[in-house]
């Protein structure tokens, strides 16, 4: 299971291979549950619980992962992107409240956890009891506990918690038949956070030894992603409608859903063509038609993609590295379809990265693969995850 801040998906591994079990609605469960009013039931979890989430965004549950084992005092800065109450709990832990009831994060994993062992127990036509759940690699101790929490509410015994870039690089084999060590940047760009982290793999020299996988640095921004070229859309798309229509136009809050979700497509239209043409449309006939280019799309997103880059530096500064010095570069999350991110994280790493697998799915592939490892059911090499 691959427990994500935006999305979450469950993947299994047997003699067929690692394979993504899908829901009604497409692989990916949005991480996101919306409560009663009173707080005391869960009404929606996943697209039914995100359609709604600007109706009711005061019992709409999202980026609950950023609250994992955290104390609040720590989870301050995260509180401006948070549309829900936040309360201080045992040991000043964060917690959230929703109408009279005081919740756990755990409490809202578990339900995001619960729906994804259902859907695995439906594809299967077997109960599902353990699981490797992912986790990212800087988190501490208490999130690891936490995790783990969350998944024994949920039903769901730990066999063990994975490093995501340990997984992404388990999912593309990287290392298992090298024969000898190597080392892998895994380059994670979602939709709000940017991770990269630099792992070393070391092979088991012969059978019955084990190799492992160590992460040798990591660096990132927890509010760096593909939400924030969105913004930088929706900025745009405003201007021409302020020289339209008049400076003095507010947006409420339907025209800003509206210009969010324009704003996305255009973005994910602009990785596969050259140009999208947008029409917004303010109601009483008023609208205004803008096309987007790829060249100026790129033009505006480059600072940002550069932060990223930056913080590659600081990760091979950390592990006292060059660019050169990596092996193999893996790319996860759905902003890594941005070809321009492609080409410089290709640049600066002086390697083309790896592509083949669904940059979406591929850290719940490696949780499959290390599943089934513990499992016994595939012969490849025991790995240790070394935090
Ligand atoms: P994740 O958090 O990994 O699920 O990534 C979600 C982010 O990836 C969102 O910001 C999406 O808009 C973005 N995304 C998904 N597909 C594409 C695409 N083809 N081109 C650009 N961005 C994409």
């Amino acid at each position: 299971i691959d427990l994500g801040t935006t999305n979450s998906l469950v993947a299994v591994c047997d003699d067929r291979g690692p394979r993504i079990l899908s829901g009604d609605a497409g692989p990916m469960l949005p991480s996101v549950v919306r409560y009663s009013a009173d707080g005391a039931t869960v009404e929606a979890v996943g697209d039914a619980a995100r359609a709604s989430a600007a109706m009711h965004p005061e019992r709409t549950v999202a980026s609950v992962k950023r609250l994992m084992g955290r104390a609040l005092r720590d989870a301050e800065a995260d509180r401006k992107y948070l549309s829900y109450e936040l309360v201080s709990g045992e040991h000043d832990t964060a917690r959230l409240k929703v109408g009279a009831r005081i919740i756990t994060p755990q409490e809202v994993s578990a339900v995001v956890l619960r729906t994804l062992k259902d859907r695995a127990e439906q594809a299967l036509g077997v109960p599902v009891r353990r699981a490797v759940v992912t986790v990212p690699a800087y988190f501490d101790d208490a999130q690891r506990q936490a995790t783990r929490d969350a998944a024994r509410l949920a039903g769901l015994d730990v066999l063990r918690i994975i490093n995501e870039p340990t997984a992404a690089a388990l999912a593309y084999g990287v290392g298992l038949r090298a024969g000898k060590p190597q080392t892998i940047a895994v380059y994670d760009l979602g939709g709000g956070t940017f991770d990269v982290s630099i792992l070393r793999v070391t092979p088991a020299e012969k059978a019955g030894e084990t190799g492992y996988f160590e992460v040798v640095a990591t660096a990132g921004d927890t509010h760096l992603g593909g939400d924030d070229i969105d913004q930088a859309i929706i900025a745009l798309l405003m201007d021409e409608v302020r020289a339209k229509h008049g400076l003095a136009l507010t947006f409420s809050g339907r025209v800003l859903q509206t210009l969010r979700d324009l704003a996305e497509r255009a973005k994910v239209r602009l990785s596969a063509e050259d140009a999208a043409a947008i029409r917004v449309d303010l109601g009483e006939g008023r609208t205004v038609d803008r096309t987007i280019t790829r060249a100026e799309l790129e033009a505006l997103m480059s600072p940002w993609i550069e932060r990223t880059i930056d913080r590659c530096r600081q990760a091979l500064r950390d592990a006292k590295m060059a660019p050169g010095d990596i092996d193999t570069v893996a790319l996860v999350g759905g902003s890594t379809r941005i070809p321009l991110v492609r080409r410089r994280v290709g640049e600066f790493f002086g390697a083309a990265p790896y592509t083949a697998l669904d940059p979406d799915q591929v850290v719940a592939l490696g949780a499959s693969v290390q599943g089934a490892v513990l499992a016994g059911t595939s012969r490849a090499a025991l790995l240790f995850d070394v935090i």
